[in-house]
């Protein structure tokens, strides 16, 4: 066939390329692991130092669909590590150093990563495993001469990271390959089993971070200044370490420290007007400026997700600090975006209350995402706000296969099971009520115990809440509503109940309600719910 139009033969190194030649001075600050202090680079100089760990990492015997580990914070030098990799045609695997040991070393060995990239603060994990993982053949300790460990009782071979850069050219010659070549990959922290791994390719990350970057999704361009709290670690760092380079965004990284200080920090001094994190980040920053009286002058948008925002938290944002929460969802198996909510400007003519209560759903697919509510039996569900299902997704950027299985993690028409229920409204607006394995069932009926903790939450002396279903001779299960208080506050169960009574149907009213210390929660900082299961079902 005669072609009239050029390939895409673009790579994800195209994106970083591209800002070098187009945003070369827009900068890209860090807040360093070793001590805190603030580094200043830019993307021109990214670019470079991407160009000689590139080089190094050939020397080194890099070869192409080898699996290069990283266990890092958000960093110049995780950046520079993903684009170096991905971009010579190895697989940049990201390891999220806050899972129990035992799951590192079954994720990195059954990645088969010969490459290890490990931030200082994160050494002692590895050093504990470095023997069991025999694939390791390589690790870089991403830190600078002066903070390098002087020896390391470790099988691998060891590099500094800094050293490692400075010994290599800033001029590179990119290889070209096919845009369905894998680029990373991500396990999924596997609450229920071992971990997955979901394989991304260049075309898939493309098409996922040109989609996040739309006005509609994430809105980056040169205008914003975007504090990318979401960890690299976690799903892709929502598509924002590629979306922001790719539209030339200021983009400043909070290393290792997300407590409220050191957020609030960076948003203030780096005038951040745009940032993305899951709601246990932004819970310690309203509590930090609560307490301090700070005020959030230039963040104007947060985008939140990876579990559902209460909506306590939309409120006090909008109210108090003048900040616009978008609700987004997502999952590793989606790279990760699957929906965003942002109201058509018809519906920001409704009432005030019916605009939060439609802000606090998921929102809509961009384009790209195909997706359906189905019963038990595969049946779709009409889309009418009322019914609920499991919800089913396709598209470019969602999982066919995870890595290495056997199987086909989707059915024969291509639609994947996101282990969500979901209603979606007349305007294609979804609403997670729950995980799948999360959800109560109650003489037949499902009780959601996203809404009732959400419920919960609101209490003006519940700090966090969680319920799980208690299995019930009758009932087959009943809600336990388990609830952390705020120190110093000292509601009891009837008080906690009657609260709840007017926001939820009666039979979803709770048995029991426990007051604990804490909530475990998960490595990516949700409702830890299987630990809380073994914890109080017994
Ligand atoms: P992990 O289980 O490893 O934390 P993910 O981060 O991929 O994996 O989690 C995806 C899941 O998180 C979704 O399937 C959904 O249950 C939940 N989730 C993500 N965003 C939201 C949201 N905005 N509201 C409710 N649940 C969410």
């Amino acid at each position: 066939m005669t072609t009239y139009m050029q390939e895409d033969s673009r790579t994800l190194i195209d994106m970083l390329r591209y800002a070098a030649s187009y945003h070369a001075d827009v900068e890209v600050i860090t807040r360093a692991v070793e001590d805190g202090s603030l580094r200043r680079s830019s993307y021109g100089e990214v670019y470079r130092r991407t160009c000689q760990l590139a080089n190094a990492l050939a020397a080194l015997g890099l070869g192409f669909q080898d699996r290069v580990g990283t266990m890092a914070w958000n960093t110049d030098r995780h950046l520079e590590a993903w684009y170096a990799v991905a971009g010579q045609g190895a697989i940049c695997h990201t390891v999220n150093p806050r899972l129990y040991a035992d799951q590192i070393e079954y994720i990195i060995r059954h990645a088969g990563d010969r490459f290890l990239m490990v931030d200082l603060d994160i050494l002692p994990v590895v050093q504990g495993i470095a023997d069991r993982l025999e694939c390791v053949e390589v690790l870089i300790v991403m830190t600078s001469a002066e903070h390098m460990p002087a020896q390391l009782d470790v099988p691998q071979q060891v590099y500094c990271y800094e050293e490692l850069v400075a010994g290599h050219s800033a001029e590179m010659n990119w290889p070209g390959f096919p845009q369905d070549t894998l680029s990373s990959l991500c396990y999924t922290s596997g609450t229920t089993g071992n971990p997955k791994g979901v394989a991304y390719t260049h075309a898939s990350n493309l098409a996922h971070a040109i989609s996040a970057a739309q006005p509609d999704s994430m809105n980056l361009s040169t205008a914003q200044s975007v504090l990318m709290v979401v960890p690299m670690f976690h799903a892709n760092s929502w598509g924002i370490a590629y979306s922001a380079p790719m539209t030339g965004s200021r983009l400043v990284l909070p290393g290792s420290r997300l407590d409220g200080a050191s957020i609030w920090e960076l948003l203030d001094g780096e005038r951040v007007s745009f940032s993305a994190a899951v709601p246990t980040v932004w819970n310690l920053l309203l509590a930090y400026l609560k307490e301090t009286g700070r005020e959030l002058p230039h963040l104007s948008e947060v985008v939140i997700g990876g579990s559902a925002v209460p909506r306590s938290m939309m409120e006090v944002f909008d109210r108090e600090y003048g900040v616009t929460v978008i609700h987004a969802w997502g999952m590793t198996e989606m790279s990760p975006l699957g929906s965003v909510c942002r109201l058509t400007p018809a519906m920001t003519e409704w009432d005030a209350e019916k605009q939060l209560q439609q802000r606090l759903k998921q929102g809509r697919p961009p384009f790209g995402v195909e997706m359906q509510i189905v019963d038990d039996k595969g049946n779709e569900l009409p889309h009418d706000g009322e019914a609920f299902g499991r919800l089913l997704v396709r598209g470019p950027w969602v999982v066919e296969r995870y890595y290495l299985a056997d199987e086909p993690a989707v059915d024969e028409q291509g639609w994947f099971d996101t282990g969500d229920v979901a209603t979606i409204d007349e305007y294609g607006f979804m609403k997670i009520t729950d995980r799948a394995k999360d959800v109560i069932k109650s003489g037949g009926e499902w009780i959601s115990s996203v809404d009732l903790e959400n419920a919960a939450m609101a209490h003006p002396d519940v700090d966090l809440a969680a319920v799980i279903g208690m299995p019930h001779p009758k009932w087959e299960e009943r809600p336990l509503l388990i609830v952390k208080l705020k120190p110093g506050r000292e509601s009891g169960k009837a008080e906690i109940i009657d609260f709840l009574a007017d926001k939820v149907a009666r039979w979803w009213l709770p048995d029991e309600v426990v007051f604990v210390e804490d909530i475990p929660l998960t490595a990516t900082g949700k409702l830890n719910k299987l630990a809380l299961r073994q914890r109080h079902l017994d």
